[in-house]
């Protein structure tokens, strides 16, 4: 059966999502640096970089899946800024992808430290997280799954304390038409397709590149975090290979 993205009803949405994302868990970082040819890594490292957090930072990973960025973050308090008491707290909407991440930090010092936490949870109602309670929220690529990003965004707002920052990693809009040319190739036809032979699951995958298209432009999403309450400095985002993904940030002031 196709998913017929674009006839699903918005109330549907996240059962769909839960459904793409609990078919792929296993397989997830593979694919990723199929699909991206390893390019996600260097976003990854980048995005962790401009945030440059402070020492004892608390984070909170919204749509962490499998730990990318809490694995970075981590690594970046302890290795660039020597700190041990900075802390990440990972939520997802799928216990399979969050699963997927307590793998990977099973056994590790942050672990035992308690420096790492996981819970199930929707990004549009982070009703298990308090006001003002972190200083930096993260999301990467997760908005474009979410069925009201505007919410999304909302809570974000809601759960940073004053000062905090709202930074986010997601596919955007390639602005060379030559290049969006191929990049629309590898989309429609390179995507699916590494999904059918690695994942055997090319459906999920064609969802995925959907969500793509289906997701607001740069400046627009810079809009939805101004009307949020955020101030961004200059346009609010950083283009990263030519707009193929695109960082928004803004501070809660
Ligand atoms: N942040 C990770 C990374 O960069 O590798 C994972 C990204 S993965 C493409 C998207 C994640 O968003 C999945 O783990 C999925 O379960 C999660 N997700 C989708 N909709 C969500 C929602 N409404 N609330 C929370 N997480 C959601």
């Amino acid at each position: 059966t196709h998913f017929g993205f674009k006839t699903v009803p918005k109330d549907m949405k996240e059962e769909l999502v839960r459904n793409v994302f609990s078919n792929v868990a296993s397989k997830y970082d593979i694919m990723n640096d199929a699909m991206s040819l390893g390019i996600h890594r260097l976003w990854k490292d980048h995005f962790i970089r401009k945030m440059a957090p402070t020492p004892g930072a608390r984070l909170l990973d919204v749509a962490g899946g499998t730990g990318d960025i809490a694995q970075r973050f981590l690594q970046y308090q302890d290795e660039v800024n020597g700190d041990s008491t900075g802390s990440v707290h990972m939520a997802d909407i799928n216990p399979e992808m969050l699963r997927e991440g307590e793998h990977r930090f099973a056994g590790s010092k942050w672990m035992q430290e308690g420096r790492i936490g996981f819970t199930v949870g929707n990004a549009e109602k982070l009703d298990f997280i308090e006001d003002e309670s972190f200083d930096v929220y993260t999301i990467a690529f997760g908005i474009r799954n979410c069925t009201n990003p505007d919410s999304v965004v909302h809570e974000a707002f809601r759960v940073l304390k004053p000062g905090g920052r709202f930074m986010c990693l997601e596919f955007s809009r390639v602005d060379n038409p030559l290049l969006a040319s191929i990049y629309d190739l590898h989309s429609f036809h390179v995507i699916p397709k590494l999904g059918e032979l690695i994942a055997g699951d090319r459906e999920s995958y064609e969802y995925l590149v959907e969500s793509i298209r289906r997701f607001p432009p740069q400046n627009e999403f810079a809009q939805m975090i101004r009307d949020a309450g955020f101030t961004t400095i200059g346009k609010g985002y950083e283009n990263l290979t030519f707009g193929t993904v695109a960082i928004h940030s803004g501070y809660k002031f």
